[in-house]
């Protein structure tokens, strides 16, 4: 598309430095200007519409244009706009999301903080885990285990616990407080011929090994997504979880679920812990928490650690950490009504019926010539595109033929976001069994459209 000048596409390339994006490609092409949103949909400023099957960025599970979460902001901004919960101050708001969180949450998770962002409940995890281990007078306990392939978010200690290349190469990460070990998914790291249960057993042993050679009374936590997400769509080995649990029990090692993509009902169950049998001490939501009408998130931690931590504070003063917007009254009066919504309009059991169709239409997928795995659970999946569908070889250069079906994607009216060349759904909760047949659909005629450009030899 041509950018005209002093057009809102010329003012953006020349003002605006976008997240995760090439900035010479974006000062060629411009932005893609999203105007409004309705629903599963979101119209452009040219008025194009599109099926949103990323749900914003695997967010928006009410769908757009929710006028209950606009009248829940419109009221709390009326009443107090603004107020914050430090040094004893509180709001009514915050109080019930954070009671309302533990309540709903996984049992063992009994207090509450929040952050505004993913990275930044990332980033109090580990200072919680520090903090902690400090207060049990184990000041050596601090590395973190992560997962290659993790996704954490991007703040210095956050970026260091994700596991991508993108999020590290040039920016000096990751810190050396963590270790990263295989990453869960069968298709691409299983050896040949290994079950998912040995290839379960074998993580399980990485992880116990590098817990050893670390030393255990170094190793903090252990972190995971139950199902990645910004790493592909990578669904675990269903005995996974349970084998790393018993690891870390074993070695006294905190296990932290980060849940930011997968909670609420994304996979079907209201937690991904659910899925998976997690205990964890520690458990990170956002997104879906607000439908990302507001920016929230929050970390549910157990009473064992909250009470170290407490008579800590109790030590050193009080607890200096938090955000000027922690708890935020507007970001906590739409979670708490977005979560009201996400219960009675059953958006769990919803996520679970029409996510087995959009599983079930995925995997129709399989056989064909570019496709290497399809995977998922609940309304989260993807298909990995491969140059070589026996050898599972890659694509050179790698996300090449991703970009290129979501670019057809979108001039069939489908947002999808492309891994490298994964291409991922995740849809709102709402979305109905005719629109996921949609959204198939539209996403088959851009793979066959990618088909025929690489058999074309990928022109220009
Ligand atoms: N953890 C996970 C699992 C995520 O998917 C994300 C964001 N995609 C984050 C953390 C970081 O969240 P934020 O972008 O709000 O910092």
């Amino acid at each position: 598309m041509t950018i005209l000048p002093n057009s809102l596409h010329a003012r953006d390339v020349a003002y605006q430095f976008h997240p995760y994006t090439n900035a010479r490609r974006h000062e060629r092409i411009g932005p893609m200007v999203i105007d409004r949103g309705s629903g599963v949909y979101v119209y452009d400023d040219q008025g194009r519409e599109y099926i949103e099957a990323l749900a914003g960025l695997w967010s928006v599970a009410v769908g757009f244009g929710e006028q209950r979460l606009v009248d829940a902001a419109t009221r709390q901004m009326a009443r107090l706009p603004y107020y914050h919960t430090f040094s004893h101050k509180s709001h009514e708001p915050s109080i019930e999301l954070a009671e309302k969180l533990v309540k709903m949450s996984p049992d063992g998770l009994d207090h509450v903080f929040f952050t505004n962002s993913g990275s930044e409940a990332n980033d109090t995890v580990v200072k919680l885990a520090w903090y902690y281990n400090n207060a049990l007078d184990r000041p050596q306990k601090k590395k973190f285990i992560a997962r290659n392939g993790g996704y954490h978010g991007i703040t210095v200690v956050a970026g260091s616990l994700t596991g991508l290349q993108v999020n590290q190469r040039g920016f000096d990460l990751p810190l050396p407080f963590v270790r990263h070990v295989t990453c869960p998914h069968h298709y691409r790291y299983a050896e040949a011929g290994e079950s998912e249960e040995a290839f379960a057993d074998r993580l399980a042993a990485e992880l116990e090994a590098t817990i050893l050679a670390e030393g255990p009374d170094t190793v903090a936590a252990f972190i995971g997504e139950p199902v990645m997400g910004a790493g592909g769509v990578l669904v675990p080995p269903r005995t996974y979880w349970q084998k790393v649990q018993e690891v870390c029990r074993r070695y006294d090692v905190l296990v932290v679920a980060d849940e930011v993509i997968n909670g609420f009902g994304r996979l079907g169950t209201l937690f991904a812990c659910e899925t998976f049998d997690i205990k964890p001490d520690l458990l990170v939501v956002s997104k879906q928490i607000t439908s990302s009408y507001q920016p929230l998130a929050a970390v549910l931690f157990s009473d064992a650690v909250y009470q170290a931590i407490a008579d800590q504070t109790e030590r050193l003063g009080n607890f200096g950490h938090g955000f000027t917007a922690s708890g935020h009254p507007v970001a906590t009066a739409v979670g708490l009504e977005n979560l009201a919504i996400i219960e009675e309009r059953g958006l769990v059991a919803n996520a679970a019926k029409v996510g087995a169709r959009l599983q079930a239409g995925l995997a129709t997928f399989a056989d064909h010539p570019l496709v290497g795995e399809v995977r998922g659970i609940g309304l989260i999946g993807a298909v990995e595109l491969v140059a070589d569908k026996a050898t599972k070889a890659k694509f050179d250069p790698p996300g090449k033929v991703g970009l290129y079906l979501f670019e057809r994607a979108q001039e069939h009216g489908l947002i999808v976001r492309a891994i490298a060349d994964t291409i991922a759904f995740c849809p709102p909760l709402i979305i109905t069994e005719a629109q996921i047949d949609e959204v198939l659909a539209r996403f088959g005629r851009a793979l066959d459209d990618t088909q025929a450009w690489v058999v074309a030899g990928m022109p220009a």
